[in-house]
């Protein structure tokens, strides 16, 4: 199935515009907004997400077809078995005709105090949200290459990639090492045309961050939603941030006109952090 005529080259331009984009972790939150927001862009999407959240997957890919009248392929794999994921990959490519975009949106947050680390911990972390994205990087790479088009590579940081948290020691180790990876394969595939950049976000209002408020106040005695407001006072813009402003900043590093920009990691946080 090819899906010529939905994209028209911009004038001059040898690279015809992108029109496949494949998101991991799709199921809700920040993937579920990337997904519709690209759709909505006019790609045709290759969704993933764990067997485990079979039924939010289903229903971004629903909210693709019906919203934004585009294909939405879903496809239940580990991000961090390499063989996985080149089945991911050729998936893709096979079913929707290309393949132009990949956000390596997975991850896993997992908090514990430094003194308590545990292997288990640090081993599901440095799988998921290093090794898922290099694999993902990799793979959607070498099929990029082998059309010939160029291509995007996008991935999730944190403003926990850029200064240290509490209790997050393996999470911040982690969101360092995908800014290292992602300025090395900008480096080596800019002759490609494929750009690499990643989106930081600092609180986002997903349902993670209602989770904690909820731990958070009934420990506290305090009531619900007091401790998104006490994290929002602590912004500059005066809230937490919604995954349709980090979908905005992805949408954009997906575009032509971000065609000069690799290797960076575009915070996302209403001014709390300054690099
Ligand atoms: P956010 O607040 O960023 O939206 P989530 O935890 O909701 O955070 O999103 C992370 C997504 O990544 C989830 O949908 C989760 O199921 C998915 N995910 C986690 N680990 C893996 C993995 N190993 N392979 C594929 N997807 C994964």
């Amino acid at each position: 199935r090819h899906h010529e005529g939905h994209f028209t080259a911009l004038p001059n331009s040898s690279i015809p515009s992108p029109r496949v984009a494949l998101i991991t972790g799709a199921g809700q939150g920040i993937g579920r907004a990337i997904a519709l927001r690209l759709a909505r862009d006019g790609y045709h999407t290759a969704l993933d997400d764990m067997p485990s959240n079979k039924t939010a997957l289903e229903e971004t890919a629903e909210l693709v077809r019906k919203r934004h009248s585009r294909n939405a392929i879903t496809i239940y794999i580990d991000v961090s078995k390499e063989d996985q994921v080149g089945e991911m990959i050729d998936r893709t490519v096979r079913e929707l005709g290309g393949l132009d975009v990949m956000v390596a949106n997975a991850g896993v947050a997992l908090l514990e105090p430094f003194i308590d680390s545990s292997m288990s911990v640090w081993e599901k972390t440095m799988n998921v949200n290093v090794f898922g994205i290099m694999l993902c990087y990799k793979h959607a790479a070498r099929a990029m290459i082998a059309q010939g088009r160029g291509g995007r590579l996008i991935a999730a940081c944190s403003i926990a990639g850029k200064r240290g948290d509490p209790d997050s020691a393996a999470y911040c180790a982690s969101k360092f090492a995908v800014r290292g990876l992602s300025q090395s394969a900008a480096i080596e595939l800019a002759p490609h045309g494929i750009n690499v950049n990643c989106y930081a976000p600092g609180a986002i209002h997903t349902n993670l961050l209602d989770e904690v408020d909820k731990k958070y106040t009934a420990e506290e005695g305090e009531p619900v939603g007091s401790y998104i407001k006490k994290r929002a006072e602590g912004i500059p813009a005066g809230r937490v941030g919604t995954p349709e402003d980090v979908a905005g900043v992805v949408s954009w590093l997906a575009s032509e006109d971000s065609k000069f920009v690799t290797g960076q990691a575009i915070t996302v946080d209403g001014g709390t952090l300054f690099d």
